[in-house]
């Protein structure tokens, strides 16, 4: 038996490669993996300016009390450079975003203002009020977006405000997926008595794409030796990772074993958790090798904790693990120490703070708690039951 840590870390050790680097334009490169550090090389903004519509002044200018009155000399709409210099007893009609006037240093909203034809009355005001300076947003020479970044919505928007319209990012880490068992059928297909609709395929996928992977789908592999020899054999040939559900528990038919056996450089781990004991991990010619369990829940949970972050380090990315955080059981939750185990969680938050309770029955075939849930709970090995308002640990869906 070996524990969820010692798994993962097995795991990541073997993972040295990085997918290789491709410039992809911005607008199709939401969700990739930044490959190299973008440096700013201007400011941004690259000048002062106005925050608000209204009036371009010189502090000097500004009364200490009561109102002064202006010469307004100019309009300025953004986008527009002001040629000349403010001088002194002179305004300048500012639009927001519109570059500071040369010798103006303060922008008076237009809402605080009186205007009368080309004379306008002041207030006093704070001296470089409503001025957004030069490189306040990011500053020339500063690293913005590190390499190994996802990026985001808001990586484009600062991209594109650098000027970029390319980005380098790592390629797709591409996922050969398949599902074993005679009694998986295709979604669309017949159902003969006695078999199940193959639901692993279609949730790991999902998993697989919105990790950032690739999918290459390989279908349904009957429990026959030489087919799924042959099958995974090919998906090794063109994928970086091998991923497929069943067949790795002790059944008469669980042959993914058997296959792996024979090419080797897999090892069959009990892994100490609950569900998704059986795992096999490995290599098969030169990709990865993950062998889930069959059941739904089990698959999707092991993914979560061993297929992904390799998929992650192989895709580059900095961070490898979700983010999780402390909730209060809002009910007794059973747990046997020396194992780790994994309930599907619903959160609330309550005058307590955060508050969870699972979904109801946790059995690993039963794939509706996923849709239930909008957490893992994590209950750490050494753990025994769970009282009512113990600290538990979550790993929100939606924070991954
Ligand atoms: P196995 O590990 O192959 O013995 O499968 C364990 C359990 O998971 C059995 O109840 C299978 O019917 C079920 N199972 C296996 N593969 C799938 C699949 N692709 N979709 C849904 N259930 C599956
Ligand atoms: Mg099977």
């Amino acid at each position: 038996m070996i524990s969820v840590q010692a798994a993962q870390q097995h795991i990541l050790d073997r993972v040295t490669a990085t997918a290789p680097p491709e410039i992809v334009p911005l607008p199709r490169a939401l969700g990739r993996v930044l490959a190299e550090d973008v440096r700013a090389v201007f400011d941004v903004p690259p000048t002062d300016n106005s925050a608000v519509d209204g009036y371009a002044v010189s502090a000097a200018d500004i009364p200490a009390a009561g109102q002064a009155s202006l010469e307004v000399i100019a309009d300025l709409p953004a986008g527009r450079v002001f040629p000349g210099v403010l001088r002194a007893g002179q305004a300048i009609r500012i639009m927001t975003g519109a570059p500071m006037p040369a010798g103006a240093d303060t922008v008076y909203p237009q809402e605080i203002v009186q205007r009368d034809g080309a004379r306008l009355a002041i207030p006093s005001l704070g001296r470089g009020a409503n001025v957004r300076y030069r490189g306040e947003d990011v500053r020339a020479g500063e690293v913005i977006l590190p390499a190994g970044s996802v990026l985001r919505p808001q990586e484009l928007g600062v991209a594109a405000s650098l000027g970029l319209p390319l980005l380098p990012v790592r390629q797709r880490p591409r996922v050969a997926l398949l599902s074993t068992g005679d009694e998986v059928a295709e979604p669309g297909d017949e159902r003969k008595p006695g078999q199940i609709y193959d639901s692993n395929r279609f949730s790991l996928r999902g998993l697989v794409e919105a990790a950032g992977g690739a999918v290459i789908d390989y279908g349904i592999v009957p429990d026959r030796f030489d087919e799924l020899s042959a099958r995974l054999t090919e998906a090794a040939g063109i994928a970086d990772i091998v991923l497929t559900s069943g067949g790795v528990s002790v059944g008469d038919h669980d042959l993914v074993k058997a296959v792996l056996q024979e090419s080797g450089g897999i090892d069959f781990w009990q892994v100490a958790m609950q569900p998704g004991r059986p795992l096999a991990v490995g290599r098969i010619g030169r990709a990865h090798f993950f062998g889930l369990p069959g059941n739904p829940v089990a698959s999707m949970l092991t993914f979560h904790l061993f297929v992904r972050p390799a998929l992650w380090k192989l895709a580059g990315r900095r961070e490898l693990f979700p983010a999780r955080f402390h909730a209060l059981a809002a009910e007794p939750m059973r747990k046997k120490t020396g194992r780790r185990e994994f309930k599907r969680g619903i959160l609330a938050y309550t005058d307590r703070g955060w508050e969870v309770r699972t979904t109801g029955p946790q059995g690993s075939g039963i794939l509706s708690s996923m849709v239930h849930a909008d957490c893992f709970i994590v209950l750490e090995e050494e753990r025994g039951d769970v009282a009512t308002g113990e600290r538990v640990w979550v790993e929100p869906f939606a924070l991954s």
